[in-house]
This record gives structure tokens, sequence and C-alpha cells, in this order.
């Protein structure tokens, strides 16, 4: 759940790509903005490495507010799936994004924030960014979708790649230890 100064979001809809959209951050949140769309995953270049399948899309939006005291936030949500790479086997292992980062921006001079920013709860951070006039989505995007991801994505239950086979081709005995072990 979003916090409770979060204007609902969730009947917006997702189908206009965001690829290359930006805004300009603070006047967004001025404006009490709402951004709905989706990024490609192929599009994002930084998730190139870490995915192995990019294809599919994620439902991003984003709102921008003023809080009690006029300082400009953005409230991100992701959602999607991904496929990762498991680091035991090697295939592709789902991963559901479901990010809610609450963004604060920080105007250039502006003293840079530490003690009130949060580690939320698993999926879910407070963080300061730097305003921008320009600020591309699709990286907004990238950088929360790689801070989300676990370290080591693995399938809950799932053998090294070929195991039995190497050992059967390897060893006669393999074939023996296979079969003892059922
Ligand atoms: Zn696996």
């Amino acid at each position: 759940m979003f916090m409770s100064h979060e204007p609902a979001i969730q009947s917006l809809t997702h189908e206009t790509s965001l690829f290359g959209k930006t805004i300009d951050s603070i006047e967004f949140a001025r404006n009490c903005g709402q951004l709905t769309g989706y990024c490609a995953v192929a599009e994002l270049a930084r998730l190139q490495d870490l995915v192995g399948v990019n294809t599919g899309v994620v439902a991003v939006t984003v709102v921008g507010e003023l809080d009690e005291q006029r300082r400009p936030w953005l409230h991100l949500a992701v959602r999607g799936e991904l496929g990762l790479v498991c680091q035991r086997c090697l295939g592709v292992v789902s991963h559901t994004l479901e990010i809610e980062a609450h963004l604060r921006l920080i105007r250039t001079g502006e003293p840079w924030p530490e003690d009130e920013v949060d580690e939320g709860s698993e999926g879910q951070a407070d963080e300061a960014i730097a305003a921008d006039e320009g600020l591309l989505i699709s990286s907004l995007v990238e950088e929360e979708i790689i801070l989300s991801l676990p370290y080591a994505p693995m399938h809950e239950a799932c053998e090294l790649p070929g195991e039995d086979e190497l050992n059967r081709k390897a060893s006669p005995f393999a074939a023996l230890a296979v079969l003892k072990k059922h």
C-alpha cells in the first residue's frame, strides 16, 4: 500500500509506451502530475545483463506530490514479471516486480537529507534523488528495478545443469550412484 497521503492510482491504465519520456520533476510534483504507461524490458539498457529473457513490459505509474512542508516527491510504482537467470541451473526463473518507491526531489543547492530517508519494508523505499528538469522515466524505472532485484535469483528446487548426464558419461559408477539415490 502507498502512504496515506498518496493519491489513488489503481484506476490508471498503462497503455502508453514511456520510451524516451522525460518530465520536469519539480514541476511534475508541484502540479500533482500523474503518468502511467509501460516500459519494454528490451528498452531498459541496464537490465540487459541481468535478465534471461528481455521480452515483455513492466507497468509504470508516477505520481507527483508536494508534502505538508511543500517538499516535492515522486511516487513510483512498477509492476511486472522479469525472467532472471537462476544462479544454480542457469535457467530462467520468473521474478515478480512489485516496486513502490517514494522519491524526494532534492533541488540544486539544497542539503541532501540523511536522517529523514528511511529504509522501508521489502519492495518499498524512501529515497532522495536529485531534481531534474529532464528526468528520463525509463532511467528511474531501471534504477529502481535494479535496486529491487534479488542478489542471487534461484528456483526453489532445481539441479545444476546436466548434473546426472555428466556423471553418467564420466563414470559407470556414477550411474550406480544415481540408482542408489532412488
Ligand atoms: Zn534453477
